[in-house]
């Protein structure tokens, strides 16, 4: 009875296993549709100035809308396509759609920085810098108003191609912003070696401020020390944006001053930052 309690929990094992991989294999393919109907849209969220709290950029957030799930967060898809080789596609249709967006927001009276992530699988690509410079000549945007994201996975990886993506990517003038800054082993030397232009403090250093103060305040002198723009990310409150504000952090960003939205509540947010677009119904890009 036992042996056969045991193979029945066996069964049940691989039946679950192999549900997974098909679940899968079906979102995957789900993704190479949503690829090929321009399903995969940026959302936007505002960084802000800590000086006047007014709005200097939007950080494209990629988004899948799926026809039957609704909205779909990168951290289903995203992890997904990297591993079956499309986080590529998806990037640069984001940063084509995000410099296009910013492209209108000027031609509409708004002067934005648009900030991109970038996955390291990108600048493993040979002639992606020629992809960004061509996006910045299709549509007029000086490259100071583009900044690319990265995170610290980038400080481990020796690719020659990588350095060389970057390096060009860097020569032509945009921003380079370290991403979620100290959730990973940083290497200083390396960091110093890439001279980036921003770095981003992650939420979890942040949402626990002021009661690790002391180990954020280190983060903020080095970041002085390298002479880069101080971005803090994932705001919730005010007691936190006072804190950053008082320690020498430059620019802001978080469900505070806006969650992610669609373009055109970005849009209204940035000519009017009092509205308040934080409990936006985004599935439904409804309005709150
Ligand atoms: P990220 O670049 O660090 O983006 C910040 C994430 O934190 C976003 O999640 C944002 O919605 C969330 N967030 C912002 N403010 C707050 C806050 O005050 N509180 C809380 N709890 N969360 C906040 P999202 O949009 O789900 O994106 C997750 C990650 O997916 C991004 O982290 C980024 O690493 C990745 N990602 C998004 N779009 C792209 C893309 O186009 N390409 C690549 N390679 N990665 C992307
Ligand atoms: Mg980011
Ligand atoms: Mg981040
Ligand atoms: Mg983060």
């Amino acid at each position: 009875q036992a042996k056969a309690a045991g193979r029945n929990q066996v069964f049940v094992y691989n039946e679950t296993l192999s549900r997974a991989r098909e679940e899968e294999l079906e979102l995957l393919s789900g993704l190479r549709d949503g690829l090929r109907y321009g399903q995969i849209i940026p959302f936007y969220q505002p960084r802000v100035s800590a000086e006047d709290g007014s709005i200097i950029g939007m950080e494209a957030l990629a988004r899948w809308k799926h026809p039957k799930l609704g909205m779909v967060p990168p951290s289903t898809f995203i992890p997904l396509a990297e591993k079956a080789g499309l986080i590529n596609q998806i990037g640069t249709i984001v940063l084509e759609q995000a410099v296009e967006q910013r492209e209108q927001w000027m031609r509409n009276g708004i002067d934005l920085t648009i900030s991109v992530n970038l996955s390291l699988r990108q600048l493993c690509e040979t002639g992606f810098s020629d992809v960004v410079e061509a996006c910045l000549n299709r549509h007029s945007c000086p490259p100071e108003r583009l900044e690319l994201e990265l995170t610290e996975t980038l400080f481990s990886e020796s690719d020659p191609l990588v350095q060389e993506n970057l390096n060009r990517i860097r020569a032509l003038g945009v921003r380079i912003a370290i991403d979620d800054f100290g959730t990973g082993y940083s290497n200083i030397a390396r960091l110093n070696e890439l001279a980036v232009d921003c770095i981003k403090i992650d939420r979890s250093l942040v949402s626990q401020l002021p009661k690790n103060e002391e180990m954020v305040r280190l983060v903020i002198s080095m970041c002085k020390l390298m002479q880069v723009t101080i971005v803090a990310e994932g705001i919730e409150n005010e007691t936190v944006a006072e804190w950053a504000r008082s320690h020498g952090v430059q620019e802001l960003q978080g469900y505070l001053y806006g969650a992610p939205l669609p373009a055109a509540c970005a849009e209204k947010l940035a000519r009017n930052s009092n509205l308040q677009f934080s409990k936006i119904d985004v599935d439904n890009n409804r309005f709150v």
